[in-house]
């Protein structure tokens, strides 16, 4: 508790704050950590983005996998932790939310698109490969009932994707340096979520530290670079933001 309130005093001090969320967040909304022993992705070999490009069985298997994961994430609903931030987001004081997760959720808490910095995508619509074009999934889902087809852009016949960053495929330039820049301007930097091991998402915390920013890190877990935090809590994300950040 005490840290907590050490929270809610770095909060209502700092003038430019910077959340950045990783997997912890949502599953407080219901959502699996992929990573997880029992994870998608321990119990099936990830699809590599070269393979999805190469391959049509590929592309086949990546979209069963994702028609199989959809009901999950269309019943999760933002948590206490994404209302605490869209909350600091509205109240002026937190500028960006740079997030590892690809669900959409702090969209659907009420922050608008332009404050999210989606490092890993968003896998509640899909695009075009050539031409960036996006398409919808239940557009996807049609040409895929039958037998399987796979989809192709309505514009240029190019091949259709989840808007997700696959392994393999390049970090979006355009977020990473979006990123890097609200990074650079915070004075105070809150990891929520996230064991800080996927890189290069996970080298901003380092970055706004060297930078002259607090940090503070908050997740179940102890993290890779918890030696490098002005705070450490170990503690649900929910709880312990509604209550720093004085909302339910
Ligand atoms: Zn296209």
């Amino acid at each position: 508790m005490a840290k907590v309130d050490e929270l809610q005093r770095m909060i209502a001090a700092a003038g430019n704050i910077v959340a950045f969320t990783g997997a912890g967040i949502s599953t407080e909304s219901g959502i699996p950590d992929f990573r997880s022993p029992g994870g998608i992705w321990t119990r099936y070999r990830p699809i590599e983005f070269g393979e999805f490009l190469a391959s049509a069985e590929a592309r086949r298997e990546s979209w069963r996998r994702k028609f199989a994961t959809q009901a999950t994430l269309d019943k999760a609903t933002p948590n206490a932790g994404h209302r605490a931030l869209s909350r600091l987001v509205e109240l002026g004081k937190m500028p960006a939310i740079i997030t590892q997760n690809i669900d959409g959720l702090h969209q659907a808490s009420g922050v608008p698109d332009d404050k999210v910095i989606e490092l890993h995508g968003n896998t509640t619509y899909a695009v075009c490969l050539d031409c960036r074009r996006r398409h919808e999934l239940g557009w996807v889902k049609e040409i895929f009932a039958d037998n399987e087809r796979l989809p192709e852009c309505v514009a240029c016949g190019g091949t259709i994707k989840t808007a997700t960053i696959s392994f393999g495929q390049a970090m979006p330039e355009a977020e990473m340096a979006r990123a890097h820049a609200a990074t650079l301007a915070a004075d105070l930097f809150i990891v929520l979520g996230s064991s800080l091991v996927v890189y290069p998402a996970a080298g901003f915390p380092m970055l706004a530290k060297r930078n002259g920013a607090r940090l503070v890190i908050v997740n179940r877990e102890p993290t890779e670079q918890d030696e490098l935090a002005d705070l450490v809590i170990n503690a649900e994300i929910g709880a312990t933001m509604s209550r720093a950040v004085g909302v339910n």
